[in-house]
């Protein structure tokens, strides 16, 4: 069941990460709702012509791509500037784009933590400074952070992983703090144990041990959570900023 904004419509909203899993799906919804779906894209253009015609035939009142890797600020400033010149105000933002290497901590590399660190919350610092000028100008900003029940709750194997996601929280809340003023909102999301490539990726054994502690007994779906992602984008959700929200099936009660 997808959820219906009305003044979604229209928005333009930066979808970090839109590519495959949850991003993607956040893309398809918010096209759904009529906004100006806006997301990266790291290299190939034909995917990302795909997936602009997807979200058009879906609904969006336009979708745009913009070439950009969330660990390079220089490239993404670039690309963000130059949408802004000619598209006006981008007054969504979802920072998305993550990885996950998991490892035990004697094995763990500073390479790997490095990139975790670079991708899940460096970018997303970065791109909300990039933005904030910009933001400070426009009405009915809302920005989400897609953080991780791992952030909170913590999990074997995944260090850099749920520092990255727990640093996500603890920017969204100062973010929330310092903009709450000039009426722009942040708000962080904890996913559990979402169906999308990450999770596939797991060994089964871990997928089946986290399956038996969700009270819902179900993998969550991303529709489930882009819908989240809606609310929280739209003024439905307008006196809301600061928060974390969990959406994880009962798995951190
Ligand atoms: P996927 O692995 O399915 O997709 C990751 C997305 O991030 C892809 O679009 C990928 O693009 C993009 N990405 C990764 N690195 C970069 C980069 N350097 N620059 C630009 N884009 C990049 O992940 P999910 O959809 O499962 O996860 C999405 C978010 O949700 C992540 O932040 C994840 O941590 C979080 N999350 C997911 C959960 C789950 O159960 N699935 C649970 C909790 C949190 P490309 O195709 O180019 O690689």
């Amino acid at each position: 069941m997808i959820a219906k904004f009305s003044d979604l419509a229209g928005k333009n909203i930066l979808i970090t990460g839109a590519s495959r899993g949850l991003g993607r799906k956040m893309a398809e919804v918010l096209a759904t709702q009529g906004a100006h779906v806006i997301f990266n894209y790291r290299g190939d253009e034909s995917a990302a012509n795909l997936l602009k015609e997807e979200l058009i035939s879906l609904g969006a009142s336009n979708a745009t791509a913009l070439l950009f890797d969330v660990t390079n600020t220089v490239q993404m400033k670039e690309a963000v500037e130059k949408f802004i010149e000619s598209n006006g105000a981008i007054t969504g933002l979802v920072n998305n784009a993550g990885i996950s290497k998991d490892q035990i901590v004697l094995r763990m590399k500073e390479e790997d933590v490095a990139q975790t660190i670079n991708t899940n919350l460096t970018s997303a610092i970065m791109l909300t400074q990039i933005l904030s000028r910009s933001f400070l100008k426009a009405e009915n900003v809302s920005v989400v952070n897609i953080s991780s029940i791992v952030g909170l709750m913590g999990n074997a194997s995944q260090i850099a992983y749920a520092a990255s996601k727990a640093g996500l929280i603890g920017f969204t809340k100062s973010y929330a703090k310092e903009l709450a003023s000039r009426n722009i909102r942040c708000n962080a999301i904890c996913p559990g144990f979402i169906t999308t490539d990450m999770t596939h990726a797991l060994d089964e054994k871990v997928k089946d041990a986290y399956l038996n502690t969700i009270p819902l007994k179900r993998m969550g779906d991303p529709e489930e959570v882009a819908n989240l992602v809606c609310f929280l984008l739209s003024k439905a959700s307008s006196y809301i900023t600061g928060e974390t929200i969990k959406i994880d099936g009962g798995l951190y009660i």
